[in-house]
């Protein structure tokens, strides 16, 4: 086999990081190629406590703990007209991790590649893969340098991480509509000067807009008086300037118009938007390659998935690859698509069940249960793979018996 490398991954963010780390640590020479200059900016700045386990294990930990903008992330908080609800991650049904961080992103991802590449890995940030060729004994992928250059890169497997990027979905014709409908995000980072002992730093507050149930806005502080502030809803009910949509929808919810009334909202940070990131594929594997993160399948942003979804794939797919590599058998559907599904679905049902309302209502109940507060706190930290827990392993139909169960929520 004439091959450069043992695995090239496509794109440096979490997933790429985390595979490239992980697998160099087991002896395989890995090659990042990715297409920006880090830091650069991408969104996603709420982490989950599951991500923790991989980012512990790739050796990057020390060095996301070191950072003083990263702020401590404890549970998630909710909000709708006057009621307010928290889930408390150290109080949960699996085991593992109960905190993690809320970050900025260019910042996080710069920390991680950069780890990565001090443990050994080599990333050549200005190359972008262009073409991919697995008609061989190796797969061939064609990059292009900002500086002009051109070549081939063989490797015995891609890894494609592009994120947004979709590099080998779009190369393959993988790509198929996602279920959910389009959505569009408008966001900002403010400086918040929130004082209100109502408003707890350790948690995302995800606010439901009084009147439009499906219209949701995330507020995610940061260790140093700042927060990413953002509104998700479909593209009719969001239409307009994000600057105008964004204060206008974050104003109109009883407590972010209290807790902001200090706020900032002008400053280096642009107002942006995204829509249409909801995604999906025909398949996560084939002949030399496989996908991670959000260059597969990407549901939805409410409960904060994205990276440990990301991560969790690019852990399954190292320690197939390892196993490859090893010279031993490795079943990319039993062993990578399978498993990795189990989260996913998991997470689908909760996101179908926040926007027809089952899943607000359960959140929005007055007295939750104690022992099923656990077993959804699990879940909103990450833990959507631990099938001993039942709202996990039997999703849809646990959520449809307890939704049934409160009844319909109202905003007090
Ligand atoms: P990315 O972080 O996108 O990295 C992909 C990299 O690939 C990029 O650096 C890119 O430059 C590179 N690349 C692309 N094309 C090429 C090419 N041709 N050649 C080489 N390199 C290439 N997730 C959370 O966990 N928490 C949140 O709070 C959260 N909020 C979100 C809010 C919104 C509105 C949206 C839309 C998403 C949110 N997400 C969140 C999801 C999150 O953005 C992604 O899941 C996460 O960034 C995926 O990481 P990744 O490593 O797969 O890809």
């Amino acid at each position: 086999m004439n091959k450069d490398i043992d695995v090239a991954i496509i794109g440096a963010g979490p997933a790429g990081a985390v595979a490239a780390a992980l697998l160099h640590r087991q002896g395989l020479r890995v090659c990042v190629l990715e297409k920006q200059y880090f830091p650069r900016f991408v969104i996603g700045e709420s982490l989950l406590p599951h991500c923790m386990e991989f980012i512990e294990e790739a050796g990057f930990a020390d060095a996301v703990r070191a950072e003083p903008s990263f702020q401590l992330k404890n549970g998630a908080a909710f909000t709708w007209g006057g009621r307010y609800t928290y889930f408390d991650f150290t109080d949960k049904f699996s085991d593992g991790p109960g905190t993690t961080f809320q970050v900025r992103r260019a910042l996080f991802d710069k920390i991680l590649i950069d780890e990565a590449a001090k443990q050994g890995v080599e990333v050549r940030f200005g190359h972008g893969v262009t073409a991919f060729d697995n008609s061989g004994d190796t797969a061939r992928l064609s990059v292009e340098s900002d500086d002009g250059g051109k070549y081939e890169l063989n490797a015995g497997f891609v890894l494609d991480a592009s994120g947004y990027g979709r590099v080998l979905p779009r190369l393959l014709d993988l790509e198929t509509p996602s279920e959910l409908p389009p959505r569009i995000a408008h966001f900002t980072h403010i400086e918040d000067n929130i004082t209100s002992p109502k408003f707890d730093r350790n948690k995302i507050l995800i606010t439901t807009h009084p009147q439009h149930r499906d219209v949701w806005l995330w507020t995610i502080p940061f260790g140093d008086n700042h927060c990413s502030i953002g509104v998700v809803g479909t593209p009719d009910k969001l239409a307009g300037d994000s600057e105008t949509v964004l204060k206008k929808f974050a104003l109109e919810c009883p407590m972010l118009a209290e807790v902001l009334a200090d706020a900032v909202w002008e400053n280096e940070f642009p107002f942006r938007s995204i829509q249409g990131y909801s995604a999906n594929v025909k398949t996560l594997h084939g002949k030399h390659f496989a996908l991670l993160g959000n260059a597969a399948e990407f549901l939805d942003p409410v409960f904060s998935s994205g990276v440990t979804i990301a991560m969790h794939s690019a852990k399954l797919a190292a320690d197939l690859l390892v196993k490859q590599f090893g010279g031993e058998d490795a079943d990319w559907q039993g062993g990578f698509t399978e498993p990795l599904m189990v989260g996913v679905n998991a997470f689908r049902t909760y996101v179908n069940g926040w926007y027809d309302g089952r899943f607000q209502n359960v959140i929005y109940a007055e007295n939750r249960n104690a022992d099923i507060s656990r077993m959804l706190s699990s879940i909103l930290a990450g833990y959507a793979w631990d099938t001993d827990n039942p709202y996990v392993a039997k999703s849809e139909r646990r959520l449809n018996a307890l939704a049934e169960l409160v009844g319909e929520a109202q905003p007090a």
